[in-house]
């Protein structure tokens, strides 16, 4: 029989990864806890239209790549493919918004249906902040901010950070009308996808990768012409408390974004160093969302960033991660254990990691089990010891002398002996 394998490009996490994860993760954790965000668990499934209103249907997201199931009550059903749905639906579900304004912050799997590589995962993570409520450019700067102050506290460098406004609703209505009217003109020299998008999404034209699209796109319309003087002047203000943060940045007009959410402010921090997956994190304004799902007219502002991606670069730039540290592994080559037990749970009482040796076998393979263990010291008691009323205490990482301890001294001295 074949062993059954995991999904493709779904990702198992072992152990030794897992160091790396908990230190990104608390430094996340730690982040959002100084900018006074909350965390929202929202569920990995929801109903389907959930996303495709929300993110849009003719984005890459809803065309190709969501998980979509019908469940045993006929619903449509779909692992989520990001967060903010999620977390915008919750909000308005438990009234979080109702008069009121909130900061949120969230981490988990994400599930889309893409062609798996480097940096490009069918589960992946990310962890996400979403601001519901605030209008202004303070709130867009605090954003940009906390993704600036992960990566100082995670030492990631060369990250580049991309900007640029959708303008409101209004402005990007009368732009599409013009873009969509001088790329008609140019439909003959348009490739397929351009074509598709002409009438359904023109916007998403403006990030096509393909060359002679790009060139054309050099005589378009520009959205900046079309802006009313207190968008442009939101945009301004953003740009200058980054200026005043010492944060640097690029304006790309080109930077539209995947999902049709976005209104305003949207920014993107890449890198060079993971190959063609660069962005590491992207977000912007999302003003109407919440109008658009039912809730009242509420503005907002969030950004996620890919964990897998993010975690590649500190482990390419960072310092090696400590592995989890044990303190005493307890070796009993005597015909009972409860003793050696309960001194394994008085250690952990005062605080310790202290690991068992089960399954009994020789001193020297239990030293080489505590050895691997990493602990830094090993109890043992032999039958001479038992006894005596006594405990061997082994160094495993310094050159010291091994020596006895009465049992009923153990704890006391192994906590001296960790802090001497
Ligand atoms: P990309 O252009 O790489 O497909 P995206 O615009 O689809 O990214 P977003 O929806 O903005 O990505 O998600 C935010 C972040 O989540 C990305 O910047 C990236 O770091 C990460 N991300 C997105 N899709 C994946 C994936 N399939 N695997 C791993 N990380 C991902
Ligand atoms: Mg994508």
């Amino acid at each position: 029989m074949k062993n059954i394998q995991s999904v493709r490009g779904m990702n198992d996490l072992l152990p030794d990864q897992i160091v790396g994860w908990h230190r990104v993760e608390a430094v996340l954790r730690d982040i959002t806890q100084k900018y006074g965000y909350q965390e929202i668990r929202t569920p990995m499934v929801e109903k389907t239209a959930l996303f495709t209103q929300s993110i849009g249907d003719q984005t890459d997201i809803v065309e190709k790549e969501m998980y979509t199931f019908r469940d045993a009550g006929e619903e449509s059903l779909t692992l989520r493919p990001e967060s903010t749905a999620s977390t915008v639906r919750a909000c308005i579900q438990h009234g979080l918004i109702h008069n009121r304004q909130i900061r949120l912050w969230y981490m988990g799997p994400m599930f889309r249906r893409e062609r798996p590589q480097r940096g490009r995962y069918r589960q992946f993570h990310q962890f996400g902040v979403e601001a519901l409520g605030w209008p202004g450019p303070d709130i867009d700067s605090e954003i940009i901010r906390i993704g600036e102050r992960i990566w100082r506290e995670l030492e990631i460098n060369g990250l580049t950070l991309e900007i640029n406004t959708l303008g409101s609703e209004r402005s990007r209505t009368a732009y599409r009308q013009a873009l969509t009217d001088f790329l008609t003109e140019k439909r003959d020299q348009l490739d397929e996808v351009s074509l598709r998008r002409l009438h359904t999404n023109p916007l998403r034209i403006l990030d096509n990768k393909n060359l002679q699209i790009q060139e054309i796109l050099k005589d378009a319309p520009v959205l900046h012409n079309f802006m009313l003087s207190d968008e442009r002047k939101h945009f301004e203000s953003l740009c200058s408390s980054l200026d005043r943060s010492d944060i640097t940045y690029q304006i790309n007009p080109k930077l539209v974004r995947g999902l049709d959410y976005y209104s305003g402010t949207v920014f993107e921090w890449k890198t060079d160093q993971l190959g063609a997956q660069s962005a590491i994190c992207a977000g912007g304004r999302y003003d109407k969302l919440i109008e658009n799902r039912g809730g009242r007219d509420t503005p907002a502002v969030g950004f996620a960033m890919g964990l897998e991606r993010l975690i590649e670069l500190v482990t390419l730039q960072g310092e090696p991660v400590e592995i989890q540290s044990i303190h005493a592994y307890m070796i009993d080559l005597t015909d009972s254990f409860e003793i050696t037990t309960q001194i394994a749970e008085k250690l952990r009482d005062q605080g310790l990691n202290v690991v068992e040796h089960c399954g009994k076998g020789k001193l020297k393979n239990q030293l080489k089990k505590a050895d691997q263990s990493g602990a830094l010291l090993a109890l043992i008691r032999g039958q001479d010891e038992a006894d005596s009323g006594i405990i061997q205490l082994k160094h495993l990482r310094e050159e010291k002398p091994q020596f006895n301890v009465p049992v009923e001294d153990i704890v006391g001295q192994c906590l001296k002996t960790l802090t001497s």
